[in-house]
């Protein structure tokens, strides 16, 4: 009859055994005994199959061998559903499971590791599982997990708890694009020309103050009619910021110029005024002038459009704004895009407004908004017949995009305003980590903050970017680093350069986190959690392996 309440450990029925409990107390965990020996208290993965009863073998199966935890259950040391309690020996797991919080709930007899059959083997993804399962557990996933546990294959049921996938910049939708797509589809203007395209030009110019506005299928397409127009071609040399996304330099390939690249200044992280002097006053010495320059306003931030727009009037330079991540960001009170000879908008997915893909070219030149027009509709010169005399693109856009878009330009102040949010959130919940410094907001204006941006000092304490991109990629969780440059490029090895090592520092140690315009308070402050928690074992190692310096 002893044995029946396992009172005793060795060839009994019921086993019994200390695991770690809440709050890291210690209780007896019951079970019925599956082997023959007292094996059962290594970790299960250490398991020989072999010592496992036959009869063990049924009940492990039927899950019955967990039956008597229920006493645990009722005593309040357990509950159905929670974190495996693991063993006291089982030191990685304990403080995998101390970083993320797992101790402060009751242990469970199952679990979401248990039904994605995640072991003790790999403590981090177990007490990663058992993070996520805490945080975002919900009445329905109780009954969810133990019918999955009792009536699931019992070998990795592709369960998940929490949210999708959280993305670096996702489209955000306003509610009122559906009415938009609509006029636009019973008006049967679903064409690349149509009055929602005439319009949202209007819209954007009007935004913009500028003349003209010409829809484009992207804004890499933009661009590339900018230059054509404004007959940038072979032997021209083009000064391009190196800090930036590949579209912003690739057209000047595209027209056979010659791209010049240059570094950029801490102030914006944009391009750099002094720099970009010494480049024009270095080439005039070789003898060579640039045609243009294609200055990029990053991340929501204007560049120092004052003083470069001044040096590019001096130099009878032509100067073309990529403003493609910049839409609702201000240089004393006017737009990014609206102060060279052109600019150019992209709309393309991960932009702070989007129509799935597009572009905009922006100019007060209308000579210009006219030949670009003619050349992403093929140059098809007027008349009846189909006659060109140069070459064009098919580059034109779409009624239905711009009724998208149009729909998304109204909720354009609001995206700013949920933009510039996030960051602000991140920065309490970061800003007073060692080594973490955010983008800064240079005095001359106002960012979107289209992407939250931060630098990290390994010297001072901080973790690599990488090794956070890689920690909330085990969450789901997209992020990346910054732009890396174009001088550092295997299509732009060979091409000039004037660096003063800005771009480099702020590719070795920047970091974009997820800056949804949408992204929910609580999400945001898991991936600051998950964040800190990579600071904090970082500052534990420390503590306990000092070093002598270094
Ligand atoms: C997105 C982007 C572009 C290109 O725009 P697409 O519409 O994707 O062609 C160009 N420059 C920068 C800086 C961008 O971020």
């Amino acid at each position: 009859m002893l044995y029946l309440f396992g009172l005793l450990d060795t060839g009994k029925p019921l086993f019994r055994q200390t695991r770690v409990g809440r709050n890291q107390t210690p209780f007896v965990l019951w079970k019925f005994r599956t082997m023959k020996q007292n094996t059962e208290s290594v970790a299960s993965h250490l398991v020989d199959p072999a010592a496992i009863t036959s009869f063990g073998k049924l009940l492990r199966k039927t899950k019955l061998d967990e039956v008597p935890q229920l006493w645990n259950v009722l005593k309040g040391e357990m509950s159905l559903v929670g974190p495996r309690p693991c063993l006291f020996s089982q030191k990685d797991l304990i403080t995998e499971r101390q970083n993320q919080k797992v101790f402060e709930v009751r242990p469970g007899v199952t679990g979401l590791a248990q039904i994605q059959n995640v072991d003790m083997s790999r403590p981090k993804e177990l007490a990663r599982l058992d993070a996520q399962m805490i945080r975002y557990f919900h009445l329905p996933d109780y009954f969810r997990f133990i019918v999955l546990t009792l009536f699931g294959r019992g070998h990795g049921d592709a369960v998940t708890i929490g949210p999708d996938r959280i993305y670096l910049s996702p489209p955000h939708l306003s509610g009122e694009e559906n009415e938009y797509l609509q006029d636009a589809l019973k008006s049967n203007w679903v064409g690349p020309v149509g009055p929602h395209v005439r319009k949202f030009e209007k819209e954007i110019a009007s935004l913009l103050q500028v003349e003209k506005a010409v829809a484009v299928s992207s804004g890499t397409a933009a661009l590339h009619l900018i230059l054509r127009a404004l007959q940038v071609g072979p032997g021209d040399i083009v000064l391009c910021s190196s800090f930036t996304f590949v579209a912003s330099v690739n057209p000047v390939l595209y027209v056979g110029a010659r791209p010049v690249l240059i570094d950029s200044e801490t102030t914006s992280w944009n391009l750099d005024p002094d720099l970009l002097e010494k480049a024009i006053n270095d080439l005039k010495t070789k003898g060579e002038k640039p045609k243009a320059l294609i200055l990029v306003h990053l991340y929501g931030q204007s560049a120092n459009l004052g003083r470069i727009q001044a040096i590019c009037e001096r130099e009878k330079i032509l100067l073309i704004e990529d403003a493609a991540e910049a839409l609702g960001a201000t240089y004393q009170n006017r737009c990014p895009g609206s102060f060279g000879v052109a600019g150019f908008l992209s709309f393309n997915g991960n932009k702070i407004i989007t129509t799935s893909g597009g572009g905009m070219i922006v100019t007060n030149d209308s000579e210009l908004a006219t030949q670009t027009r003619y050349l992403a509709a093929q140059a098809k010169d007027p008349g009846a017949s189909y006659e060109h005399s140069v070459m064009g693109y098919n580059y034109s856009f779409s009624n239905i995009l711009a009724a998208l878009g149009r729909a998304q330009l109204k909720a354009l102040p609001t995206r700013v305003l949920e933009k510039r949010e996030v960051f602000k959130r991140y920065q309490e919940g970061l800003g007073d980590l060692p080594g973490v410094s955010f983008m800064p907001e240079a005095s001359w204006g106002k960012s979107t903050r289209w992407l939250s941006c931060l630098l990290l000092n390994p010297r001072e304490g901080a973790p690599k970017p990488m090794e956070i991109i890689e920690e909330l990629e085990k969450f789901n969780i997209e992020s990346r680093p910054l732009w890396k440059p174009m001088h550092q490029q295997i299509i732009y090895q060979n091409t000039p350069f004037y660096g003063n090592g800005v771009a480099d520092d702020l590719y070795a140690r920047g970091l974009c986190l997820p800056s949804p315009s949408n992204l929910l308070p609580a999400h945001q402050d898991h991936i600051i959690e998950i964040v800190r928690n990579l600071f904090q074992t970082d500052r534990k190692s420390a503590e306990k392996f000092p070093s002598s310096g270094g």
